[in-house]
């Protein structure tokens, strides 16, 4: 059996449907699923989706499956970072694709993720960008998809998201951003902010509370 070539997918640049093998050398599986993969107009900028078509991986986030059997690649942009490197189908099915079908025929196979699992839905996607953007917490992602989606000149009067405490003009952290502005308007970064993230509320001044023993609960009868 031999892996995804690009010969695979070559015919099915819009629309199509292939069976895919996922082998890998370490732990090989070998699997095939029927995917419909879709390249939007707007790729490489628009990430394709990919639907598993014959129900064969259950549709459960924890599966990164959602109802329709789409699945959830990973985060945006993640998947725009790569996806701009090597903008091409075989980039994308080498890169993307078959690394998540390994791990979830990985799981389907072990009942665990081979790395430990991903998490899903918003704390997933924190956990990605907090990796992503080399930044710690919530609030300091929000505030580099904030600076993402402001003129430079704008965002450099925001705080630093890299807790330095220096407007993000002063600090070196603004130029790990240019990577990233590269991958799409401001729009798009101000837009996904605005729907894939839950607002926080910021606390105005920390005050440490005295620690209360928690005294057990009486039950009413
Ligand atoms: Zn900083």
């Amino acid at each position: 059996m031999e892996s995804i070539s690009v010969s695979h997918v070559a015919h099915f640049s819009t629309v199509g449907v292939a069976q895919f093998c996922i082998v890998d050398n370490i732990n090989p599986i070998h699997e095939s699923y029927d995917l419909k993969i879709v390249f939007p107009e707007g790729y490489p900028k628009e990430i394709p989706t990919v639907t598993e078509t014959k129900h064969t991986i259950p549709r459960d986030p924890d599966f990164h499956t959602y109802d329709d059997g789409s699945f959830c690649l990973g985060s945006d942009i993640q998947l725009k970072g790569v996806i701009s490197e090597t903008p091409t189908v075989s980039g994308f099915v080498s890169k993307i694709l078959n690394p998540f079908l390994y791990s979830i025929s990985y799981r389907l196979k072990y009942h665990v993720f081979p790395n430990g699992g991903l998490a899903h839905g918003e704390t997933g996607l924190i956990d990605d960008y907090e990796q992503l953007f080399d930044v710690k917490g919530k609030l300091s992602v929000l505030s580099v998809l904030e600076a993402l989606g402001k003129r430079k000149r704008v965002a450099n009067k925001i705080g630093c998201p890299c807790h330095c405490g220096k407007k993000l003009g002063a600090c070196d952290f603004r130029s790990s951003l240019i990577k990233w502005r590269k991958l799409d308007k401001r729009r798009w970064f101000r837009e996904h902010l605005s729907k894939s993230f839950s607002p926080v509320k910021i606390p105005k001044r920390k005050k440490r509370r005295p620690k209360v023993s928690k005294k057990p609960v009486k039950k009413n009868s």
